[in-house]
Parts: structure tokens; C-alpha cells; sequence
């Protein structure tokens, strides 16, 4: 378990500067299974359970470094920290937002795609997740414009199909009919704008572009877009 002197543990959480937190430590605002800490230097065990066992000013501790949430995107939100405009970050309290690490997102949607949306501040995980050899499937629920012709589900599966512009064809994907106008695509790469791309290539127009599934994990029907929530590690087997 790493250890983290405690003013250095909530200067990195956001509390303020290590000045600042010094003095919320000094006042007797930060408890650990409800003792008071009296020195902003005594290091710390960083385990995942210590929301559970730390209050800062009476309230649970945010989640500390090594965390990894799921957030269900609206549409309209950009999925970067440099634009401008409605940006994920946005929908994090706004003290997360100072973390060091800071949280950033794994893989990216569309600013116009909407649905599951993993962040972490943790970049090993992050790169075991979005690395091509972890081979994690994406589904997407998709809206087209056009009737579907039929011939959609052989392309996409043949490993053949090649986007605009680019020089090396698509992996496999599944296509699995819904409606005459809307389908699940299930794709293990992330591409650039892939999936609007791949019905392009064929033709057609994406018009609602929804992520339900990362792996074996399910979008939660109770977490409404905009809404986040921290994943468990049994969440996390469901994508590892
Ligand atoms: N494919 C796209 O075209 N857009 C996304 O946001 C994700 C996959």
C-alpha cells in the first residue's frame, strides 16, 4: 500500500494548497476513524477504503488517487480538457477537477455521441484498457438515415472494410440488426469517429451514435446522462 503524508494526500485531492491544508489539519477538521489528526505530516495509507474512514470538515474524503468511474455522457460535452464549450470535466465536482493526477478519460466519444464513458487518474490503467492487445469490445447503439440493405453485417465482419483515407482495413465488427434503420455494432478498435465512418463507407449516416457496453460492462439504467459514479472492482472485471 503507498503511503502519503497527509498534506500532501489533500493538496493532490484539491483541498487546497499544502498551506492551506496544513491549516485545516491544525484547526481539527480532519479525523481518521473519528480521532482528530493533529500532524499534517503523519503519513498515510492510501487504500481504497479511505472515503469510508476519513472526513475532512465532517465530510468523507473523495475517492483518493487510483480511481476509475464510469459516467454516463450527454450529448453536446467534449471529451478534452483544451476546448471550448460543455467539457466532461465539467460534470465533475468541481474539487475533482483540481486533482494531481488529474482524472482523464479512457478512450473518447463523440462531442455528438452520447453513453458510457469511463475517467481515471490512473494511467496504467488506463493504457491496459485502451491498448489494442487488451482487444475490449465497444458497443454501439446506432440511428441511420437510410434503411439498412442487408449485405451490412458480412462487410463488417469480413475484416475488410476500409475507412476514407486510411490505409489499413477495419478488425472484424458485429452488426446486429434492431430495426430496419437502427442496429448494435460491437468493435474492439477506436478509430477515429469509427462508426459514423464505417456506415459512411457504406453509404449510410449515422444520426445517434449511443455506447452501452465496454466489455461485459452494461450502462446502468439508473445513471442518467451526466450522472457518474465510481466503478468497483468487480466493475472493473467486467472490462479487464
Ligand atoms: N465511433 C464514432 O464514430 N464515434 C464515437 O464517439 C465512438 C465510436
Amino acid at each position: 500500500t503507498p503511503t502519503l503524508r497527509l498534506d500532501r494526500l489533500l493538496a493532490n485531492l484539491g483541498y487546497g494548497s499544502r498551506r492551506e491544508v496544513q491549516q485545516l489539519v491544525w484547526a481539527g477538521l480532519v479525523t481518521l476513524d473519528g480521532e482528530v489528526i493533529e500532524d499534517s505530516d503523519q503519513r498515510i495509507a492510501v487504500t481504497r477504503d479511505l472515503s469510508e474512514r476519513m472526513k475532512v470538515q465532517g465530510k468523507p474524503l473523495d475517492p483518493p488517487p487510483g480511481l476509475i468511474l464510469m459516467l454516463h455522457k450527454p450529448l453536446g460535452v467534449t471529451c478534452s480538457h483544451k476546448e471550448a464549450g460543455l467539457l466532461v470535466y465539467g460534470l465533475l465536482p468541481e474539487r475533482w477537477r483540481r486533482r494531481d493526477p488529474a482524472l482523464s478519460t479512457v478512450g473518447r466519444l463523440d462531442k455528438e455521441s452520447s453513453g458510457l464513458l469511463l475517467m481515471t487518474d490512473d494511467g496504467n490503467l488506463l493504457h491496459r484498457i485502451i491498448s489494442p492487445r487488451a482487444n475490449i469490445s465497444k458497443r454501439y447503439h446506432v440511428t441511420l438515415d437510410r434503411m439498412l440493405k442487408g449485405d451490412e453485417a458480412e462487410i463488417f465482419a469480413s475484416g475488410t472494410l476500409m475507412l476514407e483515407g486510411e490505409d489499413k482495413p477495419l478488425l472484424p465488427a458485429q452488426l446486429d440488426v434492431l430495426s430496419p434503420t437502427s442496429a448494435h455494432v460491437t468493435v474492439t478498435e477506436g478509430r477515429y469517429h469509427q462508426v459514423r465512418r464505417m456506415f459512411a463507407a457504406l453509404g449510410n449516416h449515422v444520426t445517434a451514435l449511443h455506447r452501452n457496453r465496454i466489455g461485459a460492462l452494461e450502462l446502468p439504467a439508473d445513471l442518467e446522462p451526466g450522472q457518474f459514479r465510481l466503478m468497483s472492482e468487480a466493475d472493473l472485471g467486467m472490462i479487464l
